[in-house]
């Protein structure tokens, strides 16, 4: 069963195998050790480097770097779990670009930073490959947490929970463990299954049972994890989908931009992906420029993106946006959908132009229309099964310092807790902070 439907213009295998391999490869190859020396060599060591405040898990980036130049990779991957233990998966997908190389020195003086992200790759992999995993479970403590999703957030709280002697269970409804590293994040920037070989690294620590088929509101309840374990965290994400409010929504082929992109990480043999000649997503970050990209690389001949505001508001950073149009995507500001339009299944979509007024976002009278075989909507995710008596704010669980809720031992981190970025690191960061929390809390 696929997303789309097979209507005319929606085709698998629109091009030859050697290009869906070259499409999908990985975008930026690691380091080998000599370029990695290299790389390593141009970094300053910083005293109160303004990287490492950028980064958010704290990653003692300097250092890292040193024991790369010193020819000690492995020991700079052991600074990097320390801090954030899916440093492999955050070094390849963190917009660095934002995050520690905008502020490096050497970007600011020469406009090129240290390839700080390549670097932490470099030393990840060096170590993972080796299958050894750096740390040792604490003393066991008798206590039991549950950990509710097994996407960066909860990982990364079971792990640190786990290292300081707790017994973890994670719940989670999907048939693999990893979140949207497993579902969500672009397949040119994660190929070769790293997602998963990564959880089962992660696992290695011991003291983690991963429970597949779970879901909280779908046979757990918050009341009976409370009841059976000492701490309960709530990584849950951002299950649902925004409704585009548009006539003609329900048509066939409008389609959700996070499950395209879930179906296709899931697809090994990318040439059975039916995708239209003609694809409009619409909304203006990461998910809709990872749909629109990947659309062009399966082949879809013209691909729009759309967006309501201009290119200073959308989410998706300026390099994501760049990216996009470097492979053929156009990006279209400033126009809101009004309707899709077909016969049973979608053919055009019809914008209004936008414009921002004092008193917000105003559709003008001026409209066109763009062919559409399929319709993404990437216009923002939201939190879905929250239990009752939780308290919840701007849409997400409503959390103080490092992610108590509303409820007494219970805890919650990630996208689905108020605060921070929805971004990998972010989540990776609230992850272990709740993990010490809870920790500190038990133990006294
Ligand atoms: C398409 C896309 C691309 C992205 N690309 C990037 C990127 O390149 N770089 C970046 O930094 N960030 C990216 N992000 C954001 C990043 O993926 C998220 O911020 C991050 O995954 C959040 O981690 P999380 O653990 O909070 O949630 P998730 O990764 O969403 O994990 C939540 C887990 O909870 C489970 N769950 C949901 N409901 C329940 C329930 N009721 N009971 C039990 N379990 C449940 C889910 O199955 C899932 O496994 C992207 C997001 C999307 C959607
Ligand atoms: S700011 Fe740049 S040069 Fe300075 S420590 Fe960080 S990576 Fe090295």
């Amino acid at each position: 069963m696929t997303n789309s439907q097979l209507t005319p213009g929606i085709a698998a295998g629109r091009l030859g195998a050697g290009d869906y391999a070259r499409n999908f490869d990985d975008i930026a190859p690691r380091y080998d050790a000599h370029e990695a020396r290299v790389a390593a060599d141009r970094c300053y060591f910083c005293h109160d480097a303004p990287c490492m405040t950028a980064c958010p898990t704290s990653i003692d980036i300097p250092l890292f770097i040193r024991q790369i130049a010193t020819g000690t990779p492995e020991a700079a991957a052991k600074t990097i779990f320390s801090q954030n233990i899916l440093g492999g998966m955050c070094a390849r997908v963190c917009p660095t670009e934002q995050l520690c190389e905008e502020v490096c020195v050497r970007e600011v003086a020469e406009g090129k930073p240290v390839e700080i992200g390549r670097l932490q790759r470099f030393a990840t992999d060096t170590l993972m490959e080796k299958g050894v995993h750096p740390f040792a479970r604490g003393k066991a403590t008798g206590k039991r947490i549950a950990v509710v999703g097994a996407g960066p957030a909860g990982l990364s709280a079971a792990h640190r929970l786990a290292m300081k002697g707790h017994d973890v269970t994670i719940f989670d409804p999907r048939p693999k463990a990893g979140g949207l590293n497993e579902y969500g994040i672009a397949s040119y920037k994660s190929p070769g299954g790293f997602a998963q070989a990564e959880v089962d690294w992660l696992l290695k620590i011991g003291g983690i049972t991963v429970q597949n088929g779970k879901a909280l509101g779908s046979g757990l309840t918050l009341d009976g994890l409370k009841k059976d374990h000492d701490a309960v965290v709530l990584a849950i994400g951002l299950a649902g989908v925004n409704a585009l409010r548009a006539e003609g929504e329900g048509l066939k082929n409008v389609l959700s931009a996070v499950d395209f992109i879930a179906e296709l990480r899931q697809q090994p043999d990318k040439a059975k992906l039916p995708i239209g000649r003609d694809v409009v997503v619409i909304g203006g970050g990461m998910t809709a420029v990872d749909a629109a990209v990947q659309s062009k690389l399966l082949g879809a001949e013209n691909v729009t993106i759309v967006y309501r505001r201009g290119p200073e508001r959308m989410s998706a950073s300026e390099h994501e946006q760049e990216h996009a149009t470097s492979v053929g995507v156009r990006i279209i500001h400033h126009a809101a959908p009004v309707r899709v339009i077909g016969n049973g299944a979608a053919q055009e979509i019809e914008f209004a132009y936008t414009e921002d007024s004092a008193d917000g976002l105003k559709q003008k009278d001026e409209t066109f229309r763009l062919k559409a075989d399929q319709v993404m909507k990437a216009i923002g995710q939201t939190l879905e099964g929250v239990p009752e008596g939780l308290k919840v704010e701007g849409g997400k669980i409503a959390v103080t310092g490092a992610g108590r809720t509303s409820v007494t031992g219970v805890w919650a981190a990630g996208d689905c807790a108020s605060g921070g970025e929805d971004l990998t690191v972010t989540a990776v960061a609230e992850g272990r902070d709740a993990a010490e929390d809870i920790h500190a809390s038990l133990m006294g």
